[in-house]
């Protein structure tokens, strides 16, 4: 069994971390969250009160769980962030959704120091990270994938290797592009279809089998009634939030621009899940985006 160093054990880390612990891992665990490490500490893993202080000298995987590119930068590169005291050709796992730039600067800089780095952010929420199903998308050498992937088989079902540092970013905000985009036009024909007398079941039951059929419309309905577990079913509890939606639609823009990659429609996606923050919306699943639609 390994040693972990695990760093942000939120919504996600927590139970990501959990199911390394469940798995028979020593699992170290920092956060700035004093309740979410006890919460962990109680569940078996091992408290890390200060980061700076701690030796790193046995840890085989350090894993991290972040909010943003500015929080995991500062973990791996700045001096208020991982002591110097790991062993040569440590592996380094960023699971958190970030900048394509910030991951592919952090991985340099973690080789430059004779470390592996991958960038493995996730698609699945909660449920998925509680029930170890998560999807990882991974970007990296292949030498830091394979044993990267010792540990990301026991907190997700389909690992897939994109390529280089940095394409598990890439992979993440295209596919959340694409997801923010089918989501609006579902809503947009679901709303019509109404509008102009045909209710939802009956336009499910055409356009899902019809050439109209997509994800967002046949296993996330975002009108109430043909798909029984949808968060429209249930208020628009999420699920997935639109605050995430727009967080990764925010960062498909920023790397499009860098590009210099036209992308018209996932600008759009930005400007409209934009709104849904404007109107405080955003703590609704990103299916609510129907209501926006609907002008509710
Ligand atoms: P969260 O806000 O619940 O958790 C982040 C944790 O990081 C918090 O506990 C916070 O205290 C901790 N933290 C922040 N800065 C820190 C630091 N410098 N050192 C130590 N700990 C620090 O967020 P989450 O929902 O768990 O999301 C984490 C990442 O996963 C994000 O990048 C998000 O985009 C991505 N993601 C989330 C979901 C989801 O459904 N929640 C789905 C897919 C991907």
């Amino acid at each position: 069994m390994a040693e972990i160093l695990f760093i942000g054990l939120g919504n996600m880390g927590g139970p990501m971390a959990n199911n390394l612990v469940g798995a028979g891992h020593k699992v170290h665990v920092f956060d700035l969250s004093e309740a979410a490490v006890e919460k962990l500490v109680n569940a078996g893993a091992y408290s890390v009160p200060d980061l700076r202080s701690f030796d790193g000298s046995d840890v085989d995987a350090i894993i991290t769980m972040l909010p943003s590119g500015k929080h995991v930068r500062s973990v791996y590169t700045s001096e208020q962030g991982l002591p110097d005291s790991f062993k040569a050709g440590v592996l380094n796992i960023d699971c958190s959704t970030i900048d394509v730039d910030s991951a592919r600067e952090v991985g340099k800089t973690l080789e430059a120091r004779g470390q592996l780095f991958v960038d493995a952010p996730v698609s699945g929420g909660t449920a998925a990270a509680q029930a170890g199903t998560l999807t990882f998308m991974v970007g990296g050498t292949a030498i830091a994938y394979e044993k990267a992937k010792v540990f990301l088989d026991v907190m997700g079902k389909n690992i897939f290797h994109a390529g280089a540092t940095g394409n598990g970013q890439v992979a993440k905000i295209c596919n959340n592009m694409l997801l923010g985009i089918h989501m609006i036009g579902t809503c947009e024909a679901f709303n019509l279809a109404e509008k102009l007398g045909l209710d939802a079941q009956t336009f499910f039951d055409i356009s899902s089998t019809a050439s109209g059929q997509n994800w967002s419309m046949t296993s996330y309905c975002p009108a109430p009634g043909p798909v029984e577990s949808a968060p429209s079913n249930r208020e628009y509890k999420p699920g997935f939030a639109a605050a995430m939606m727009l967080k990764d639609l925010r960062l498909a823009q920023e790397a499009a621009h860098a590009a210099k990659a036209s992308t018209p429609l996932g600008a759009q996606a930005e400007a409209l899940y934009a709104l849904m923050e404007a109107a405080k919306k955003d703590d609704m699943d990103f299916s609510g985006i129907m209501k926006l639609i609907q002008g509710q």
